[in-house]
């Protein structure tokens, strides 16, 4: 079990304008800051280079195992959405928001975006992927993935957009967003150990791909990539031997 005080940079990476008041050297996806070089740019990034449990990955060859359901009890979002430079990201302050798996409960702290997917299925690549990313009372996290397609709009999606200042680091208030019907339906997932995706890549994150993905209409994906500037997406790592189960 680690202790809150390992985790409070994760935490702090991962969180939009806190990020930017005390992170680490800068970071990006395009020239001398690609994900390649991640783990030359700082001391503090090394595990970008050498974890042996990190993240994305394609998830290929499932072991079927009897886990527990996934209970999303997400409700009603309440904080903020924000432009961070890296990605948009909604910083979610309602304690009702959480999840729980083999009954450990995990609160919602924020989600956010790539484009294109960074975990694969099967070798495949989604246009989007979601990140909903979730801490337990241990300051353990756990990061659920949703990949997103095109086809029929997304109500949610296009209210979050319509709320979003382009601007970066310019945060919008949000209050009561209710998110239940971004979601698929089913809660089929892919379940494995893995890292952060953006530098610290710190490592003991558990991640839980949902099988289902969800839909976006072509101009609500052209309208998030229009804010990323370029593609958000760290290459897939290597799997070195870890395991992936599905239910
Ligand atoms: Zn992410």
């Amino acid at each position: 079990m680690k202790k809150l005080i390992k985790t409070l940079p994760i935490l702090m990476a991962c969180t939009g304008i806190m990020a930017s008041a005390i992170a680490g050297p800068h970071w990006g996806y395009e020239g001398k800051e690609t994900p390649e070089n991640w783990g030359k740019l700082s001391p503090e990034y090394q595990m970008c280079d050498l974890g042996k449990n990190q993240s994305p990955v394609n998830i290929t060859g499932p072991i079927h195992a009897e886990v527990n359901n996934l209970d999303i009890h997400y409700d009603l979002i309440s904080g903020t959405i924000i432009n961070n430079g890296h990605t948009v990201q909604i910083n979610d302050k309602n304690a009702n928001d959480y999840l729980t798996v083999d009954g450990e409960q995990f609160k919602l702290t924020q989600f956010h975006f790539h484009a294109p997917s960074e975990n694969q299925i099967n070798g495949k690549t989604y246009p989007m992927e979601a990140h909903f990313v979730n801490q337990n009372k241990d300051g353990e996290l756990l990061v659920m993935a949703v990949m997103l397609e095109e086809g029929k709009s997304n109500p949610i999606a296009a209210q979050l957009l319509s709320l979003l200042n382009d601007k970066e680091n310019t945060p919008t208030n949000i209050n009561g967003i209710d998110i239940r019907t971004f979601l698929p339906e089913v809660s089929d997932y892919y379940r494995f150990s893995g890292s952060l995706t953006t530098p610290p890549c710190s490592e003991g994150v558990t991640w839980i791909v949902l099988k289902q993905p969800i839909t976006l209409s072509k101009s609500e994906i052209t309208k998030f990539k229009s804010v990323f500037k370029h593609h958000n997406n760290r290459p897939v790592q290597p799997l070195h031997g870890r395991l992936i189960i599905s239910n």
